[in-house]
């Protein structure tokens, strides 16, 4: 049996078709760089061994690689292929948000994640510090150690500061 998604297209020919909106279109894709990062999947199973990169590598590793290929392309450095490499990195960063979502470590991502377990935060004199979303309110002053991942709020009231580890929000 063949799915039909209700949505046709008639050709010139008189030949219908069904064309479901947002598959993608592969015939639209650049192939001559598809065949180019090709050549770096051949190279790569000589390397590693086929399928090496298909056990899932950490987002940030490959966007590391991406970014580090890109930049030396863009210097002008030719000692390899680097664009190639850089595309490489990138499609299978792409291509993870499929077979690895579990993989994506960015460090943006984890800020997000732990902002929506700091909603209402509330000093020890019981002034609320951050609101329903885990914004801080605007007369709380605050200050960020990124290195330490910690999130430091004055109270406004008491003058106390409460100190948040996102570590410990980030197992919630
Ligand atoms: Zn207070």
């Amino acid at each position: 049996m063949i799915k039909d998604s209700g949505d046709r297209t008639e050709f010139e020919t008189g030949a219908k078709r069904d064309m479901h909106a947002g598959k993608g279109r592969m015939d639209l894709l650049p192939w001559y760089g598809i065949m180019e990062v090709s050549k770096h999947c051949e190279e790569g199973a000589l390397k590693y061994g086929e399928h090496n990169v298909d056990k899932g590598i950490p987002l940030h590793s490959l966007l590391d690689s991406a970014a580090r290929h890109l930049a030396k392309y863009m210097v002008g450095m030719d000692d390899e292929d680097h664009l190639r490499a850089a595309c490489w990195n990138l499609l299978w960063a792409l291509n993870q948000r499929e077979t690895h979502p579990e993989l994506d470590d960015r460090f943006a991502i984890q800020i997000k994640e732990n902002k929506k377990s700091m909603k209402d935060i509330t000093c020890t004199c019981g002034k609320a510090l951050t609101d329903e979303h885990g914004r801080a309110f605007r007369d709380v002053e605050q200050d960020i150690n990124l290195p330490m991942l910690r999130w430091m709020l004055r109270c406004p009231e008491c003058k106390k500061v409460t100190v948040v580890n996102w570590k410990e929000f980030t197992n919630e």
